[in-house]
């Protein structure tokens, strides 16, 4: 007796996906119109490429990629058969008019980057601002993001955050940019290689203190998915301890609002040309929160300058 085929615990999302891209292949309304089409794909699980993403891939009629290698197998995982070519850092410039012109001409072309949503920490902003100024069609298929994901699932807040991208390989680059982002009233979304990670946290323990609240997020959807979360400074202890591999977003919790430093001199000399010395004190200590007692010492002291 052969063996008995053993039944997959999760859906077979390549043949799904073939099944979608034939179906929308055949289908008039699945055409599209002359423009750009902005489409996000996977960050690890193929899975996560959504309906609108295959049918627009499959029937665009290029599809300009970060890297056409690492598409092709995606595509090909997706049965989707379209001419691809590079459109990245080092050729965007001169792509760009080619693209342009054949978006003119009547053709739909597709932006797509190695993983996650074009555009985003990769090539696409000066295409899709041409096409705009131009007045061509951009359509964006939504799709995963790294740097959400990793928010999503941190347990940190996400009411406000300022995504800050790729921070300066060196350090003392790193920790200028880490030092202005430091009082920053949102949840900070950085993205990091797995070989400057242990720099990069000592960096952010440096400039913005060991107890901020933190979280490493490693390989999303992808088997060997990680999020750890703990202090700035237990994070940093634990990679330099653990060398990591794959890909990682570093989310920092906010940080307290940079105290206001009120010119105590600046504000006496003003309420000074208004009212007595008495109430200046009384008003100034008020408003800078201040004891009386301090205010005033520093009031006798200009006082004399008065006319
Ligand atoms: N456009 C992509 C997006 O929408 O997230 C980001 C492209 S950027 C060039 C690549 C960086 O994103 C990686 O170095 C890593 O920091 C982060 N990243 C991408 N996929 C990831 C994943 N599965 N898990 C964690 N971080 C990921």
């Amino acid at each position: 007796m052969p063996p008995k085929k053993q039944k997959s615990s999760s859906p077979d999302y390549p043949s799904l996906g073939k099944s979608i891209v034939k179906a929308s292949g055949n289908d008039a309304a699945c055409k599209l119109k002359a423009g750009l089409y902005i489409v996000a794909t996977p960050i690890g699980h193929l899975g996560d490429i959504t309906l609108r993403g295959l049918a627009t891939l499959a029937n665009a009629d290029a599809i300009a990629c970060e890297d056409t290698r690492t598409s092709g197998v995606l595509l090909a995982a997706f049965g989707i058969k379209k001419p691809t070519f590079s459109y990245h850092d080092h050729n965007a410039d001169a792509k760009r008019p080619e693209i342009l012109d054949r978006i003119a001409a009547g053709e739909a072309i597709a932006l797509i980057s190695d993983a996650g949503m074009p555009v985003i920490a990769d090539p696409g902003f000066k295409l899709v601002r041409d096409c705009r100024d131009m007045g061509y069609a951009v359509t964006v298929i939504p799709g995963a993001n790294a740097a959400l994901v990793a928010m999503a699932g941190s347990g940190l807040p996400t009411d406000q955050f300022y995504f800050a991208g790729f921070l300066p390989p060196k350090s003392a680059a790193r920790q200028k940019e880490i030092g202005a982002l430091r009082h920053t009233a949102a949840t900070l979304i950085f993205y990091e290689a797995p070989q400057r990670l242990a720099a990069c946290l000592a960096d952010m323990v440096e400039m913005m203190g060991a107890d901020r609240p933190a979280v490493v997020a490693r390989e999303l959807t992808k088997l060997f998915e990680e999020t750890r979360r703990g202090t700035l400074g237990e994070l940093a202890a634990h990679y330099a301890a653990n060398e990591v591999k794959g890909e990682i977003v570093i989310l920092i919790g906010r940080g307290a609002q940079k105290e206001i430093v009120l010119d105590i001199d600046a504000l006496l000399a003003e309420r000074l040309q208004h009212t007595t010395l008495r109430d200046a004190v009384a008003e100034v200590a008020e408003m800078s929160g201040r004891k009386k007692t301090e205010v005033y010492s520093r009031a006798l002291m200009l006082a004399p300058k008065r006319k």
